[in-house]
């Protein structure tokens, strides 16, 4: 065949098809018109599934009379002036193309009239040709009806699937736009039967329980500032950077596949692969394997930080940084769910244990205060969640890697929640310290299993505890201020001869490490008061541990004679192996062992806990 210029007509069919390749791509583009003329309420009705007709009503400002039909020229636009427009894309439309293709394809009808005039305008299109423009009446406002779609098309029309399958395309593109424009009423009406409808009040929420259901709805979490920013749309502050808003589904309500993850960037819903990822890493470990997520992400940037001009349907964008996009996605959705889990459930083994024979009294376990109550107290305040719910709840296992990489800080701490233990550069920076782990259970009354992200941790609660306290009480000795409680009845307390001498010296020494003790006459001494982490059980056995350091008589120096007395001490306080601790016992414990400057080893330097990593759990499985 001769090399030839193709005709007009037929490089506009060619070229349609990349804009409008199925119904639901036509929907998109004419919801995109109304929105983008500012309509309030916009109305979708198709029949055979788009493919006989589609037709969307809007209350915008319609179109004027002499430009009606410039409207349907390729690139004809009023959304675009000079170059310059391209950077800042304020607008869902600006290639000028959809209406053009549209009408080279099917047969459009056009009723519209532009708020600022008294006349309206009836045009009509047959697959690229006007044939009927004429004055008609109407409110302000554009109706634009297609009919026949690829009527003329029979490759194209080939290739559409059944009705059903094409209303369910253009049910999902609506649902999309609805999401991102919750302050526009949509209505859906598929041969005749409404398929959906949003109230336009404005609240995402709303338009989540009818797009999702209210049983979904319900239990999705608002992510970042979505409830001071509910406007939706193209709703960016150049100023703001990129914020990321929106809802995220709690674990239990999930989804068989990705198609539930709903991104939009500046009010256009977008696909894209790797944000679509970002909020799938976001639930890394907290779904099942083969479950997704169900979010509603709304991306906005500066204009300038994006290019939309992608793809002919502006179903992709490219970001300047797309990395930082794509680590502010998975921060904000991941702090997100962790505020609103709840902590989980104690097995019920341990919820006896918290009501029964070891309730009461709560072992000393610091002041920290770490009781339910107080957890309640603080939630409650703090109904976004923030710090003290991401301190309850604590997601399993993940490799390190992707640990790190989720990194979410507490706000107002010093220390981010999750910290890779020994591994690089995290390690030298936070030394020693422990990440947040996830208690499981206790082990034979001595050992709290517990999940973190290096794998599975040991934690041996008397050597741990032991720990605890001595970072406690060492740091209130070292500042001058251990507080100390006063007994109701002095305590007498019965030393060796050789003790009794030695401890008689050293009295005002042990007051100041919060022991207030009288001579009383031989070798029995009156303990009037004792740090206040102390249970009265531990008094006689801890002054004895006094007297037994200070006859060892091998250390000259009174700040290591202090250390010696108080890590002896701390060995009689701490909880002993062979108790069943409560869930919040266990919890407390182990929050406060994460706050310890060496949590690793008791003050005696023996090992507080035992790791497994995962790689060697793989490798004990025979996986690797
Ligand atoms: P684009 O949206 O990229 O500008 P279109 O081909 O979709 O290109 O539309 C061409 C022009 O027609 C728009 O720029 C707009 O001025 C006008 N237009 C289309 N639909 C509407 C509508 N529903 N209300 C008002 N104006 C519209
Ligand atoms: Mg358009």
């Amino acid at each position: 065949m001769p090399i030839r210029v193709l005709s007009d007509v037929l490089v506009a069919r060619i070229a349609a098809g990349e804009v409008v390749e199925r119904p639901a791509a036509a929907v998109k583009e004419l919801l995109e018109n109304a929105l983008d003329a500012g309509a309030h309420e916009v109305r979708i009705e198709t029949q055979e599934g788009g493919k006989r007709l589609i037709r969307v009503t809007d209350d915008g400002e319609g179109i004027r009379a002499e430009e009606v039909a410039r409207a349907f020229v390729h690139h004809a636009t009023s959304k675009l002036e000079d170059i310059d427009d391209l950077q800042q894309i304020r607008t869902l439309g600006f290639r000028g193309e959809a209406l053009a293709s549209i009408a080279a394809v099917s047969q459009v009808t056009c009723l519209t009239r532009h708020v600022d005039e008294k006349a309206g305008t009836l045009l009509r299109i047959d697959n690229g040709r006007i044939t009927i423009q004429e004055p008609q009446g109407r409110p302000a406002g554009t109706t634009m009806s297609v009919e026949y779609l690829f009527g003329k098309v029979p490759a194209r029309l080939k290739f559409l699937k059944s009705d059903q399958t094409e209303r369910g395309y253009i049910d999902a593109m609506v649902m999309r736009y609805a999401l991102a424009y919750p302050t526009v009423r949509f209505t859906a009406v598929h041969d005749g039967r409404m398929s959906l409808q949003t109230t336009g009040s404005g609240a995402l929420h709303d338009v989540l329980v009818e797009v999702f259901g209210a049983n979904v709805a319900e239990q999705m979490a608002p992510v970042g500032d979505v409830v001071t920013t509910e406007g939706g749309g193209l709703d960016f502050d150049a100023r703001a950077g990129t914020r990321v808003r929106g809802y995220a589904a709690l674990p239990g309500a999930s989804h068989g596949n990705r198609s539930k993850i709903m991104l939009f960037v500046n009010g256009r819903p977008v696909q894209d692969t790797r944000l679509t990822f970002a909020v799938v890493q976001a639930y890394h470990t907290l779904l099942m394997v083969g479950r997704y997520p169900i979010a509603v992400v709304l991306v906005d940037v500066p204009p300038d930080q994006i290019d939309v001009n992608v793809h002919p349907a502006k179903t992709e964008v490219r970001f300047r940084d797309a990395d930082g996009v794509f680590s502010a996605v998975q921060r904000t959705v991941r702090a997100a769910l962790l505020a609103h889990m709840q902590p989980p459930e104690p097995p019920s083994v341990f919820q006896r244990a918290a009501v029964g024979e070891f309730a009461v009294p709560a072992p000393a376990v610091g002041d920290s205060g770490h009781d339910e109550s107080r957890i309640e107290r603080r939630s409650e305040s703090d109904p976004v969640g923030g710090v003290d719910r991401e301190r309850q709840w604590q997601p399993p296992l993940a490799g390190s890697e992707a640990w790190d990489r989720v990194g979410i800080s507490r706000h107002g701490s010093d220390r981010p929640a999750f910290q890779v233990p020994q591994s690089g550069a995290a390690a030298a920076r936070q030394g020693n310290r422990l990440p947040a782990l996830r208690i499981l259970g206790q082990l034979a009354a001595s050992y709290i299993i517990a999940e973190g992200p290096e794998g599975l941790y040991l934690i041996d609660q008397h050597a741990s505890h032991e720990r605890i306290l001595y970072e406690k009480l060492l740091a209130q000795h070292d500042l001058g201020a251990v507080t100390s409680q006063a007994l109701l009845d002095p305590l007498p307390v019965e030393v060796s001869l050789d003790g009794a001498a030695m401890l008689e010296e050293r009295l005002s020494w042990l007051a100041e490490l919060g022991f207030e003790v009288d001579g009383f006459g031989g070798n029995t001494f009156l303990v009037r008061s004792v740090p206040q982490m102390m249970q009265q059980d531990d008094i006689a056995a801890a002054l004895r541990e006094i007297v037994a350091e200070l006859e060892t008589g091998a250390e000259p120096m009174r700040a290591e004679i202090e250390r010696r007395i108080l890590r002896r001490v701390c060995k009689r306080m701490s909880i002993k192996a062979g108790r069943v601790l409560s869930f919040p016992e266990m919890q407390a414990l182990v929050r406060d062992l994460e706050a310890c400057e060496s949590p690793r080893t008791c003050p005696h330097g023996r090992p507080t806990m035992v790791q497994i990593g995962v790689v060697q759990l793989e490798k004990e499985f025979g996986r690797t």
